[in-house]
């Protein structure tokens, strides 16, 4: 059973992939959020985290320890990606996608962790959300 946010002391995703966005989302454009010294052009369109696009990915705007205790840095102008990412917290309820949850548990693997859910189906805490996000993930 999860009795908090296993986010706050995981961060596995932040540390795995390379989370890349649309450029337009990087605050030198207008409407843009995402600080642009925290971000690296990947081609004409497209821009990534800084520290993603790595062997050993992590996000730059990524604060604390892997597996312990962790926060973003930017979480209110964070990309879509982040955003997007199918794992969320709200009132004590986990919500995700079986996509999305695949994602998440081979990013704890790749960091040693356990899976976030050994039998989703058996944990009165989780619950699949009522819109299935898109397949979109944090990396691409
Ligand atoms: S890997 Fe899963 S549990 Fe860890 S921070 Fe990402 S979504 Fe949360
Ligand atoms: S911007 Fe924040 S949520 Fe997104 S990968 Fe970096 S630390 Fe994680």
């Amino acid at each position: 059973m999860l009795r908090s946010n296993p986010c706050v002391r995981c961060g596995a995703c932040c540390a795995h992939f390379r989370v890349s966005f649309y450029w337009a989302e990087a605050d030198d454009t207008p409407g843009g959020t995402v600080p642009l010294a925290l971000t690296e052009d990947i081609t004409d369109l497209r821009r990534c985290m800084k520290g993603t696009n790595e062997r050993h990915p992590r996000c730059a705007a990524l604060q604390g320890r892997v597996g312990e205790r962790v926060s973003c840095a930017i979480y209110e102008q964070r990309p879509t990606p982040c955003r997007e990412f199918g794992i969320t917290w709200s009132r004590g309820v986990l919500h995700f996608s079986a996509a999305e949850l695949d994602r998440c548990n081979q990013a704890r693997a790749a960091w040693g962790l356990p899976p976030l859910l050994e039998n989703a189906a058996g944990d009165p805490d989780a619950s699949p959300p009522a819109q299935t996000p898109g397949a979109r993930g944090i990396a691409s």
